[in-house]
């Protein structure tokens, strides 16, 4: 099946009662047994949930993978994945990470032992110089946030498969319509559910897919034993964002290319940030593992200072002043005094982050309007 197909119908089967085309939402915790030990898979609501496994096996299928796993947020999937690491373990990961990425490794599993290094993997001999016989995990999001810097995932998951490191892709900012990172050598692949996927800013989620059977096993030992698991009915609402996934998508890239260059031309923009520009650093390896070039774009002002930034966003009106991404409706934000302020000034400007940085998520409105509204806010 293609993608657009599995969008609708892969890992979801009709009602075997009634004939529901739709996933039934299981608002239920528990499941009659006929006999102690005798039932159908299915025994109590955090171990599984029918609603959650047609999701589950449907995410399988969009990444390319043999099992998936959801959470009721894209940090529970992340606390999950750590808590597969041992005292002593080290971490290798993207220096522009995600900020709740950054604080659960250095303010939470820091304290139990575990050691993370944070280096710009798009140079992979930053990569291979951190790599020691402790070193079990790679993190990569690519593009970064909100430098939309570049990761070759195929260099670093060949690397890291030649020495036994697993190597981790924070998918969010492309989805599985975009990037699919199994195919290229990843070994497990972890969503905020709550950007892309649900599509419609209504869920917080998250969810894990991969290949291998014995990850999975301990992956859904720890899912089951913490207990960070959604409900049925942001599973129903997420399978439903999910049918129009690749819709969507389409419409996010295609504005996200006109705004782009709209704000190239602009003379109050300073420089864009958009992986989609043939001079673009990594554009080329962009291309080669991206479908497309998404809907998130950065941009700097002339007038570098966060109040020229902040006359913008209190500005603009289409481009509401939000965190997240990903849904529907245009979105922006400040990542100086918004995600990333928790970041010393000095550090933020070594890799470009200056004070005028704006980040946009280009929704699926008419371009038009987009650039009508970006105009009136810049001028
Ligand atoms: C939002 C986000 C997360 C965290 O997900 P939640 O669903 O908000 O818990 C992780 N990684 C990236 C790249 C994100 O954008």
């Amino acid at each position: 099946m293609k993608f657009e197909t599995k969008t609708i119908h892969a890992g979801v089967h009709p009602d075997p009662f009634t004939g529901a085309i739709m996933t039934p939402i299981y608002q239920t915790s528990t499941y009659v047994q006929r006999s102690p030990g005798d039932h159908d898979g299915y025994e109590y609501s955090r171990t599984h949930n029918p609603t959650r496994t047609q999701l589950q096996n449907n995410l399988a299928s969009l990444e390319n993978g043999n099992w998936g796993l959801c959470f009721g947020s894209g940090m529970g999937a992340i606390d999950t994945l750590c808590k597969v690491l041992n005292p002593g373990d080290e971490v290798i990961a993207t220096n522009d990470l995600y900020g709740g990425s950054y604080r659960i490794f250095t303010k939470v599993y820091q304290d139990f032992g575990i050691k993370f290094h944070f280096v710009d993997l798009s140079e992979i001999e930053n990569f291979k110089e951190k790599i020691n016989s402790k070193t079990r995990m790679v993190w990569i999001e690519t593009p970064t946030n909100p430098m939309l810097t570049i990761i070759d995932i195929r260099s670093i998951a060949g690397i890291a498969k030649a020495n036994g490191i697993l190597t981790v892709v924070d998918n969010t900012f492309c989805s599985p319509y975009l990037q699919n990172p199994l195919d290229l050598g990843a070994d497990i692949v972890m969503h905020s559910v709550t950007k892309y996927i649900n599509g419609h800013s209504d869920v917080v989620m998250g969810a894990i897919i991969g290949k291998d059977e014995a990850m999975l096993e301990r992956l859904s030992f720890i899912q089951n034993s913490c207990g960070a698991v959604p409900g049925p009915f942001d599973c129903f609402l997420t399978l439903r964002g999910i049918k129009t996934l690749h819709v969507r998508m389409a419409r996010h890239c295609e504005n996200g290319k006109v705004i782009a260059n709209y704000l190239r031309n602009h003379p109050k923009v300073n420089k864009v940030y958009w992986p989609g520009f043939e001079d673009h650093k990594n554009h080329l390896v962009a291309k080669s593992q991206m479908k497309d070039f998404g809907g998130m774009i950065s941009f700097t002002l002339k007038e570098d200072s966060i109040e020229a930034a902040h006359r913008f966003l209190s500005r603009s009106k289409l481009f509401a002043l939000a965190e997240s991404l990903g849904g529907v409706e245009s979105l922006c934000g400040h990542p100086s005094s918004m995600t990333h302020a928790s970041i010393p000034r000095e550090e933020r400007l070594k890799s470009g982050l200056v004070d005028s940085l704006i980040r946009l998520s280009v929704g699926i409105e008419n371009a038009d309007d987009l650039m009508e509204d970006l105009d009136q806010a810049l001028s």
